[in-house]
């Protein structure tokens, strides 16, 4: 993904001051009891971490490639485990063909993609069932193909893959003393990192202009949904070995400040959150663009070994992950409770 960062931002503190996020009180009582405790309850399991990360980082697995067919495959097989029913949503998408700025050939080339869906399954039936709308948890599961090395992407994708997979076990099996209102489902997306270097290039240097980013979640976002998306929480790139996650202003202020809410709640200081705001471009801007509040849970702040080698699972804090995952289910679920909460 790209963030776009305002340079302004990190040489003028006159325009820092400007870009001062208005942080507010967290509100008292905004976090239901019972989804603190639900929250508290979960821990992220270390070794099936390492498992899910050794397999995700294997080797690269960019969009379209063979590899991110065994990837889909995988997470598949883990979301069953895991008590989730599986929906493959599949799609094509014509991307740029790279070998066409040195030798004649087709600009563009077709490749297929899958977003994959897992629906918790005490939400299909029974005293869990027949919910009317749905908050999405959602990861991007491919890695950036960078050329000169074997990019793998344990914290981008990786880690945000894990994290939706054991929140998913925790959200089918630990029970909630209250109905939520809505149901919650995940998402893994398919071709989120642009297939050229640059995340704009596709349409700036590349002879056919097409945007070369967020295929996925633009192909998922324009799809009808059986039921109404009451929001997308979006994880990316949160296994850093200390966590310090961004303050996205593209996202939902209304999600924001429940993110600050949520830090609150966990006993976190207010300093894991960024003081600055930046726009950050990812998964979650085609489902804003649909009128569909989303939050990008991120870390761009750590940005050392980003689209590099060191980008590996040695690098990994569990905890980091353990972390951000918490503050997603407990969002999460505090807009199922209560979808208008938000609005
Ligand atoms: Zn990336």
């Amino acid at each position: 993904m790209r963030k776009r960062l305002f340079a302004l931002c990190l040489t003028s503190s006159l325009f820092l001051a400007a870009w001062r996020c208005p942080v507010g009180s967290p509100l008292e009582g905004t976090i239901p009891e019972d989804v603190r405790s639900f929250v508290s309850d979960f821990s992220l399991n270390p070794s099936q971490t390492n498992l899910d990360l050794e397999f995700l980082t294997a080797s690269p697995h960019p969009f379209g490639s063979p590899r991110q067919l065994d990837v889909a495959n995988f997470l598949e097989r883990r979301i069953t485990e895991s008590g989730g029913r599986v929906e493959v949503q599949e799609f094509k998408a014509d991307i740029p063909n790279v070998a066409a700025l040195s030798m004649p050939a087709s600009l563009t080339r077709t490749v297929s993609g899958r977003n994959i869906f897992a629906w918790p399954k005490r939400f299909e039936s029974g005293p869990d069932g027949g919910k009317s709308c749905v908050v999405l948890l959602a990861s991007h599961y491919d890695s950036k193909a960078v050329d000169g090395i074997s990019y793998v992407g344990a914290n981008d994708s990786g880690s945000s893959s894990v994290a939706l997979l054991q929140l998913l076990q925790h959200v089918q099996n630990r029970p909630l003393s209250k109905q939520l209102e809505c149901r919650i489902g995940f998402v893994w997306f398919d071709g989120e990192e642009a297939t050229l270097p640059g995340w704009s290039d596709g349409e700036t240097v590349f002879p056919v202009k097409i945007k070369d980013h967020t295929y996925g979640s633009r192909h998922a976002a324009a799809q009808p949904m059986p039921q109404k998306i009451s929001s997308l929480i979006l994880l990316d790139m949160i296994g850093s070995p200390d966590l310090r996650l961004t303050r996205d202003s593209r996202s939902t202020p209304a999600l924001l400040k429940l993110l600050e809410v949520a830090v609150a709640a966990l006993g976190h200081p207010p300093s894991l959150l960024s003081e600055f705001s930046v726009p950050v471009e990812d998964d979650h801007i085609a489902f804003l663009e649909r009128g569909i509040p989303a939050l990008n849970i991120i870390d761009f702040n750590d940005l050392s070994v980003w689209h590099r080698a060191g980008d590996e699972t040695l690098r990994i804090n569990p905890n980091s992950i353990e972390k951000a995952s918490r503050i997603a289910i407990m969002i999460a679920l505090t807009v199922a409770r209560d979808p208008q909460a938000i609005r």
